[in-house]
This record gives structure tokens, sequence and C-alpha cells, in this order.
């Protein structure tokens, strides 16, 4: 078994956290900001260092690759993204991309002798914090592998129009050509030129911590669905209108939030997780009744049998009133669980073991570009320890210990996939 450097991954670590540091432990990286570009140019700072070719692609997805003993072989890929949310953490998607340059370092530092050319790739505006929507960029490169109702979402031209949320003006296009890594279509990852991928990331929950593991064998990402709730009331004066005459979207709906936690923790399913992060209100004036309030609910589990008991509770609040409102219910977008290949998932099960490093089982709750490249590859993830399970915020923490043995695990799993044909 061969081992990555915890020296030069702590170097990696240092020297990144300071394109975009905010000033209190954490950065602001979006996607092509002078930011991200910094931290590009460390990446093919150091990749030609080791002499790797660099490329990019039409959408500044960049691939650094060494050559194999076998020129003809297809690459094995491995990567994450370089952009970060804002006030973000030292680690999400960035650590995928160090542990891919630190295995290819390893590689040419060890002579690692291996069949298959080797490629550490940056995938553009995964977070999509500036230009939205998030994972952007692999939805665009797998477009033809995407099942038809996720695809939509992920039209080139769509994304090239994405406005920036801070201007509502410049686009996603226009930062593209500016960046100077707009590249050529032909480079983009594909069937035709790479065997697999693998992608190493934080795991941003407290799963792996609680039961005393370092890294998490990654088996699927969660299926989820995300769907929207509607009041619809009437609005008067917050002064003048008696309480029992009211018809108060916001009330209804908060009536209609707790009934839903209220039956869906009756289905007594441990691992589910759902939630509701947004919300809209109208007018929002303090001396009006609102005559419209809208939630969003997303629930994310293994299993679509309990996603559809799920839906069956979410989707009853339509027949009810709530509060004299009316209510509506619709889908924003689903998806089915998404499996990891299941030799490479052997392979860095059986690179933990053999490496002695504590390792379980884990699903992957959040989405990754990996995901995307699931449905055109054979791909899997590894997750490494994220301290108190924190992470979109500041304080988001992985020892570098446990960065670098997720880069271990890595490197040896991809040696294994190297050597199956
Ligand atoms: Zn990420």
């Amino acid at each position: 078994m061969y081992k990555c450097s915890e020296a030069r991954m702590e170097d990696k670590i240092k020297t990144f956290s300071k394109f975009g540091d905010a000033g209190h432990g954490g950065i602001t990286r979006y996607s092509l900001s002078p930011e991200a570009i910094a931290a590009r140019n460390e990446f093919v700072k150091r990749m030609t260092a080791i002499g790797a070719e660099i490329v990019t692609d039409d959408l500044a997805n960049m691939y650094a690759t060494i050559p194999g003993s076998d020129p003809d072989a297809k690459r094995i890929v491995m990567g994450s993204h370089v952009d970060s949310v804002k006030n973000g953490g030292n680690y999400d998607g960035i650590l995928g991309v160090m542990s891919a340059m630190e295995v290819l370092e390893t590689v040419v530092e060890q002579n690692i002798p291996h069949k298959h050319p080797l490629t550490a790739m940056i995938w553009t505006n995964e977070e999509g914090s500036l230009y939205p929507p998030a994972m952007m960029c692999s939805g665009v490169v797998c477009y033809d592998y995407l099942p038809e109702d996720i695809r939509v979402k992920f039209k080139k031209e769509d994304m090239l129009n994405s406005k920036s949320i801070l201007d509502h003006t410049s686009t996603f296009g226009q930062a593209l050509e500016k960046s100077g890594f707009k590249g050529d279509e032909k480079n983009r990852l594909s069937p035709e030129k790479y065997k697999c991928m693998f992608e190493t990331h934080i795991e941003q929950g407290p799963i792996l911590e609680d039961n005393g593991c370092d890294i998490g064998v990654v088996d699927c990402v969660l299926g989820m669905f995300n769907y929207r709730v509607r009041f619809y009331g009437q609005t008067v004066h917050a002064g003048t209108f008696p309480m029992p005459k009211r018809r108060d979207a916001f009330f209804a709906a908060s009536k209609a939030l707790c009934y839903l936690h209220e039956e869906i923790d009756k289905l007594g399913v441990p691992d589910l997780v759902y939630t509701t992060g947004e919300v809209v209100c109208h007018p929002c004036v303090h001396t009006c009744v609102p005559d419209y309030f809208d939630f969003s609910i997303d629930a994310r589990h293994e299993n679509p049998d309990i996603l559809k008991k799920v839906l069956d509770i979410v989707l009853s609040c339509a027949d009810k009133e709530w509060a004299g409102c009316r209510c509506e219910v619709s889908k924003a977008w689903n998806r089915d669980t998404v499996y990891w290949d299941k030799k490479l998932v052997s392979y860095v099960k059986k690179s933990a073991e053999e490496l002695g490093i504590k390792h379980m089982y884990i699903h992957s709750g959040a989405g990754h570009d990996a995901q995307f490249a699931a449905y055109m590859l054979p791909t899997t993830m590894i997750f490494v320890q994220s301290k108190d399970g924190l992470s979109h915020c500041e304080p988001e923490f992985s020892s570098v210990t446990h960065c670098t043995e997720g880069a271990t695990v890595m490197l040896n799993a991809v040696l294994m996939a190297d050597m199956d044909e």
C-alpha cells in the first residue's frame, strides 16, 4: 500500500485557504472570481511542476493528466470543485481537488507504476452561489446521460445566461469568457476518453465522527424530492380587521408545517431527513395580514417507498383547509437514489481496510458533481470526517491527518481500478 504525504497536504490546505480568505477562518470563493482564478493558477503551478498536461473544456472545467504505461488506455479521473458558498470553509470541494493533486504528486514522487493515465480535475461552478444552479457544469457535461427531468435544468445556453445574484445583469457566460480558462468542448469528460471517476469530499455531517470513523465508504447519493406548499388567504389591515374573520396565509402555513412534522415523525424512520428552508410571504409588511405564503419542503431517503409515504403526507395538505386558506402543493423536482459503481465502492472499502483506517459505509445526503458523472461513467466517492459535522460555514474543519487519509485511500483504490483491466 502506498501513502500520501501529510506535510504536502498541509501545505496545500494552508495555501488554498488564502484564496478568498474572508478574515475569520473561512473563505468566500465564487466560481471564476479572482479568488477562484488564483486557486486555479495554483493548481496549474503544482500540476505543471510534476509534468502534468493541462487542458480546459468549453466550461472551464480543468483536467491535469500524467501518462500511464499504456498511452491508449482510458484515463482515471479524480476531482471536485474549488468554488465555495459565501463565507464557506476551507475544505468543501477543494479537498477533492487537493486529494486528486496529492495522488498525482505521490504517484510521480514515488514513481508508482500504473497503466492508465491519471487526471486531476476541477469542476467549474459546483456551488452555483453566484451563478445558479448548483452542479451547473457537470450538469452540462453529463447532459446527454441525465434523466429527462434533471437534464432540462442544464441546457448549456440557459447556463451561459445565468445571471449573477449580486448585480442581476452579468452572466456566467461573460465570466467564462473573461476567466481565461475557457477551452475546447472536445476536452470534456467523456466515456470514450475516461474509464472511471473518484471524488473525495468532506462528509458535511456528524455520522463518521459519532461512529469513531475517519473515512466514509460512500455507497449512494440519497433520493430526494423538493415540493412547494402554497397558501392563499386575503390581505386586510392589521389594525382594523377582527381575528375570527381573517384568512391569514402565514398562520395557515405555520399550522400546516406543524402538521407535516407531526405526521412525518409518526412514520418513525430514523434516518429520514426533511427540511423547510425557503419561504415567500406576501405582502410581507407588518401592517398587513399576509394573503400569500409559500414554503419549500425537501425530503431525503435512500428508499423510494419511504419517500412515497412522506410525499403522500405532503400532498394531503392540499385536501385540507388551513385557517380559512386554500392550499396548493406542487413539485419543484425530485431525483432517485444514485448508487455508486459497486466495483469502485469495493476498492475504496478494500483500500481503507488494508491501510487499517477506521471506516464505515455511508450515504451522501448532499449532491455532488460525481452524481451526474455517475450517469456517464463508473463513479464513486470517499468521505473524510467533518469536525462536529459542520460545513458550508467558516468553522468547517477536517484534520490534516484525515484529509491525507482520504487521499491515501483514493490513491490505493485508483491503483486497484488501474489493474482491473
Ligand atoms: Zn462540495
